[in-house]
């Protein structure tokens, strides 16, 4: 096992990147794929299968339900969850601290179970919520995107209640008004040095 390399070795930081479901946070992590090298990106495993054009390796590793099982059976994962009762998805750990430890800033874009969990694991990281420019929008959304029944916007009331209820959880706040704008805040604050003490 090789894990004991800790974080903030190097002197980068591990960022969180979370934020409520149709925010946009997938949009604002691909913008910073294509125009800021030094920032690594994780690729998390996902048991879904791949949509057209994914690449497994770069957008995520498409797995069986058995290698997810492996996987988080032998530690090998930092954070998982299941995300909308569909498919589990889980930021494999050891590529997280060989990034850090050689000093590159690293960016995880996952659920906000999953940011709870690194939040316990890793509390040095920072954690940056995504918001949208305005919530009646997101509730709108979330609540009337083609769903039919009024069971299911119960649902999707309810979840959207929680997730804009999780900000007061986060570090920092980013409004998602302009994907370029919000990639480029992000950005600042990924690249921002480790407060000292907090290593
Ligand atoms: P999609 O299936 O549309 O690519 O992603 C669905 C959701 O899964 C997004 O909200 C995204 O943030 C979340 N997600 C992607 N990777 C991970 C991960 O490694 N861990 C967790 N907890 N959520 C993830």
């Amino acid at each position: 096992v090789r894990e004991t390399a800790g974080l903030g070795t190097g002197g980068a930081r591990l960022t969180v990147l979370a934020g409520p479901t149709a925010v946009g946070k997938g949009t604002v992590a691909a913008d910073i794929r294509e125009r800021f090298e030094d920032v690594w990106i994780s690729v998390s495993a996902t048991t879904r299968k791949a949509r057209p054009g994914e690449i497994h390796g770069v957008h995520y590793l498409f797995v069986s339900d058995e290698e997810f099982d492996r996987m988080i059976a032998d530690g090998e994962l930092l954070e998982w969850a299941v995300v909308h009762k569909a498919a589990r998805y889980g930021t494999p750990k050891q590529p997280v601290i060989d990034k850090l430890a050689e000093g590159r800033p690293a960016l995880l874009e996952i659920d906000l179970q999953g940011a709870r969990q690194v939040r316990e694991t890793m509390p040095e990281a920072q954690f940056v919520f995504l918001a949208p420019p305005s919530w009646d929008e997101l509730v709108r959304r979330l609540v009337f995107r083609g769903t039919e029944t009024a069971e299911e916007r119960e649902r999707r009331l309810e979840t959207a209640v929680l997730e804009l209820a999780a900000e007061k959880e986060f570090d920092v706040t980013i409004v998602n008004a302009s994907v370029r704008e919000a990639a480029d805040q992000l950005v600042k604050l990924i690249r921002s040095p480790l407060p000292s003490g907090k290593s």
